[in-house]
């Protein structure tokens, strides 16, 4: 059952199924549309199908300082919009209604509301969910855990051979600095590459969705400053502190190597809001955008939290530094978007790496328990109604244990961390003034040495 190190390491299992078209990757729905008919009759995600439909379409107020996204909103011929501004509401009002109407289709895997979930006595209150329904038991998917960097293979799953039925609406940037809704709009007359919200037909939680930018550029799963935006964008937008967004790299349990972050509604705290943070000193440049950057105390899993910023962009920009550093390394993480967008929190794991080579526990293995975003942040989804009427403090901290570097490797990887997003936000004649704190950057080959020490699994 365990792999050695010798082998190509891969996870055996994949637990869930995110669209009902997973289990269905044998057609091809990528040939060429006939003629006069519009896309390949599956009206699916793909250039087939995509481009000549319409869908609703909830266009958020543009950047104040710039804009990245090409995005020019509707154009004025297209159908007017439903709703202006931002009414506090209207997206969730929309993600819900939506994600509901898709429920009463019978299009989830089972009834999620109909899972026992209980808060575990203690200072956190950690969360315990009974999901027997969420493992997948036949098709398992080989994937390598051991790159969290992998090319795009369109021969496997990908979102554009999701069903048109699981999405809910596509979120864009609006051209100006309203929001907007549009009940039906046009794909092709303001995108090329749409970013759409579908349903996750595992859902762990009420309005469980994906996000997945540009579906149509085929993005491979890694993180990059516009999609992390993007997602920053949605949790803000909804206004709403019980919409949390999560982000899987690949080696820390994303099953899908096509860019996605989750999100769903979860009516309490998580554990890991409210642990007990520790501000980082950091450097001149960074803190001239406003970002802060604490560490987690007192918490199981070691991790960092980005707050503040100036604007939107400069936390965003900060954490996607750091998300693009870790996947330099080829260390996994996870990303937990809480507080409307305003708090972020980065987890660097080796769980995968230590399954792989055989040194996690039987008795952990046993529950088969992946520990992705949301266990990490203190969901904990469990498969087995033993593990989940024994569920306590103890159970829930020796399993994230196992997920969190260790002291020493956290700090090499925060040191590298902050080092990256310093560098992003300096100029560069600040770069050439601070060069004390350039001598102190750990060279790459150094650190990439180092890996071997936890979280590299090696071949
Ligand atoms: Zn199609």
């Amino acid at each position: 059952m365990l792999n050695t190190a010798t082998q190509m390491l891969t996870i055996r299992r994949v637990p869930t199924v995110v669209s009902n078209y997973q289990e269905d990757v044998s057609e091809d729905p990528q040939f060429q549309s006939d003629s006069g008919t519009l896309g390949c009759g599956r009206n699916c995600l793909s250039k087939c199908c995509l481009p000549v439909s319409k869908l609703p379409l909830y266009a958020f107020k543009k950047d104040e300082d710039n804009a990245i996204y090409k995005h020019n909103g509707s154009s004025p011929g297209e159908a007017r919009p439903v709703a202006e501004v931002r009414p506090i509401g209207l997206l969730n009002n929309l993600l819900l209604g939506q994600w509901e109407e898709r429920m009463a289709r019978g299009l989830f895997r089972y009834d999620v509301t109909a899972c026992e979930t209980k808060i575990i006595p203690g200072n956190y209150g950690f969360i315990a969910q009974l999901n027997e329904g969420r493992h997948l038991k036949k098709r398992p998917t080989e994937f390598r855990v051991d790159q969290v960097l992998q090319p795009f293979d369109e021969n496997k799953f990908n979102f554009t051979k999701v069903g048109q039925e699981e999405v809910l609406f596509r979120f864009e940037q609006s051209n100006d600095s309203k929001s907007h809704f549009f009940t039906s709009s046009s794909v092709n007359l303001d995108s090329n590459s749409p970013n759409v919200v579908a349903i996750n037909v595992s859902p762990i939680e009420y309005g469980h969705v994906l996000l997945i930018p540009r579906v149509l550029d085929c993005l491979p799963q890694r993180i990059d400053h516009e999609s992390f935006l993007l997602a920053l964008h949605m949790a803000k937008e909804t206004s709403e502190p019980f919409f949390r967004i999560g982000y899987n790299s690949l080696g820390a349990f994303a099953t899908i190597n096509h860019l996605h972050f989750q999100a769903y509604y979860l009516s309490v705290s998580f554990p890991v809001e409210k642990a007990p943070t520790q501000r980082i000193m950091i450097g001149k440049e960074l803190s001239d955008s406003g970002v802060k950057v604490s560490q987690l105390l007192n918490y199981p899993v070691r991790g960092l939290v980005f707050e503040g910023g100036t604007n939107l962009r400069n936390l965003s920009n900060a954490v996607a530094n750091a998300c693009i550093c870790l996947q330099k390394k080829n260390i996994p993480f996870n990303v937990l978007i809480a507080d409307c967008g305003k708090r972020i929190f980065l987890f660097p794991q080796c769980y995968a790496g230590k399954q792989a080579l055989g040194e996690v526990s039987e008795e952990l293995m046993e529950t088969q328990v992946n520990p992705a975003v949301w266990e990490i942040s203190g969901h904990m989804v469990l498969k087995r109604r033993k593990d989940y009427d024994d569920a306590s403090v103890e159970n829930a901290w020796r399993l994230l244990a196992e997920v969190s570097l260790s002291e020493e490797r956290f700090q090499e990887v925060k040191t590298l961390v902050l080092e990256a997003a310093e560098l992003q936000e300096a100029g560069p004649e600040e770069k050439s003034m601070n060069e004390e704190e350039s001598l102190q950057k750990p060279r790459a080959p150094y650190v990439a040495s180092q890996l071997s020490q936890d979280c590299l699994v090696l071949q």
